[in-house]
């Protein structure tokens, strides 16, 4: 037998993992500096280590009180309802609850071009087609609602991103606003604020309040430096918050990613410093990079580089694993994430000798 026609499906190409990168190069991994997939340079906060080793003997039960807790908690942060907090694997785990929650066989999504892969992909496990609206380059990647509405023809599901990968651009507060005011009352409005905590404009969470058709998504992977427990969630309108419990996988959370992800919240030091490094690798790069770079609210930057795919290969050779953002759509960029000081220096000027 076959698995259904995927051939519509495109597989996810992730930034490569660093021991596979190192076995290949025959290096150690502690040679290789790994700026690919926007993680924390600084690693898990050690309050959320901490945690996972305290709860590691109590694995064998299921995650009950933690996701209460880590709900909870979150829905302190925020100001919402319990309820509105969709706890999930990932951000794209949580993608995939709201893809499950909205899409009826069939129905369309629009998604920006370039952009985060996971969308169309979520949209199309769940039997909806997906149509695309630009971020052009041609106007510096810059997010507006106009181009997004010039692009909606109805469809169930918008993706905005902000700040958006792989281009670091934004979609103001207002901008989204006036995406949500100009669909239909049946279109959801999702807002991927996965590089929230690296940016200044605030959170679309109160706008969720406000209205029925708009859901954000956050993730523990990027600032809080947990993208190995899988913890992301989504925060949803009250109105139909209650759909989680018919939706989500049961469990959808560990004990160990929801007491992980309680012990992180409470370390704001852990994300200041990391948001710092960012901001001052971004300018880093920005400032020293000799080719074109664009600006970014999230913690990496976009670099026009020539050809991607053979920077990126060489730079590899001499240690420095960047994002060749072939896959995006832009084989004449890279992308390169904001490490510690150190990191982003090295990467910086081994670019610099291959440009
Ligand atoms: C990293 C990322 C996510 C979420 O990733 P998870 O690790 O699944 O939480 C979501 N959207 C974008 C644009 C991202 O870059």
């Amino acid at each position: 037998m076959q698995p259904r026609d995927l051939s519509d499906h495109v597989a996810y190409e992730a930034g490569r993992g660093i021991e596979e990168v190192a076995r290949d190069l025959g290096l150690e991994a502690d040679e290789l500096v790994k700026l690919s997939s926007n993680e924390n340079a600084f690693g898990p906060s050690p309050k959320a280590v901490a945690a996972i080793e305290a709860y590691a003997p109590t694995v064998h039960s299921y995650p009950k009180s933690s996701a209460v807790d880590l709900r909870d908690a979150l829905a302190d942060r925020w100001d919402v309802g319990s309820g509105q907090v969709w706890l999930a694997n990932g951000g794209d785990g949580a993608l995939d609850y709201l893809a499950r929650a909205m899409l009826r066989p069939g129905e369309e999504v629009l998604v920006p071009a370039p952009g985060f892969a996971y969308y169309a992909m979520s949209a199309r496990y769940h039997h909806g087609s997906v149509n695309e609206y630009p971020i052009r380059k041609a106007d510096g990647f810059t997010q507006s609602a106009g181009t997004v509405l010039e692009h909606y023809d109805g469809e169930r599901v918008i993706y905005l991103t902000t700040p958006h990968n792989p281009t670091g651009s934004e979609l103001s507060p207002a901008g989204i606003e006036a995406v949500a005011e100009g669909t239909d009352k049946e279109t959801l409005v999702i807002v991927d604020e996965a590089y929230g905590e690296f940016s200044d404009t605030p959170s679309v969470v109160p706008l969720v309040e406000e209205r029925d058709d708009v859901a954000v998504i956050r993730t523990f992977s990027k600032a809080y430096g947990l993208a190995g427990i899988r913890l992301g969630y989504a925060v949803v309108p009250e109105t139909w918050a209650e759909a989680y419990a018919r939706v989500n996988t049961p469990f959808a959370a560990s004990e160990i990613a929801c007491r992980a992800g309680l012990a992180a919240l409470e370390d704001r030091d852990h994300v200041e410093k990391t948001v710092d490094a960012v901001r001052w690798g971004r300018e880093y790069i920005h400032g020293n990079l000799a080719c074109q770079t664009w600006e970014s609210a999230g913690n990496f930057v976009l670099c026009e580089v020539g050809d991607g795919s053979e920077v990126t290969e060489r730079a590899q050779r001499e240690g420095v694993i960047v994002r060749d953002t072939t896959s995006f759509g832009l084989p004449e960029c890279v992308r390169i994430t904001c490490g510690t000081r150190e990191e982003t220096k090295r990467a910086v000027a081994v670019l610099n000798e291959l440009l």
